[in-house]
């Protein structure tokens, strides 16, 4: 998005996990492609220090899963509305489990 540049502070992410607005420099890039080096045409999701500690216990495939599916569900979201979209879906997949034990 060009003009979005905000009042010339430093540039803030949201936490696609608790939703969190952070400094750029304070997030963990967090890539749902698993795939890092190819950086092209592609925007990173953003983590706080606190979540990606957090979700590096969980399986990471399924993660990336969730992460993928969610963006295909908010095409042209923004980060709130993907952050949130991804915590819901995140829940539902929690309740799921649960009901399976
Ligand atoms: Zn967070």
């Amino acid at each position: 998005m060009f003009g979005s540049r905000g009042d010339g502070g430093e540039e803030t992410v949201v936490c696609i996990a608790c939703g969190d607005r952070l400094p750029r420099s304070d997030a963990r890039e967090y890539d749902k492609q698993g795939d890092r080096w190819s950086r092209h045409g592609k925007e990173f999701e953003y983590l706080c220090v606190d979540c990606h500690d957090d979700l590096c216990h969980q399986p990471r495939d399924e993660l990336e899963q969730l992460a993928t599916d969610v963006e295909q569900s908010v095409e042209n979201a923004t980060s709130e509305t993907f952050a949130r979209a991804f915590q819901r879906e995140a829940a539902d997949r929690a309740d799921a489990d649960q009901d399976r034990r």
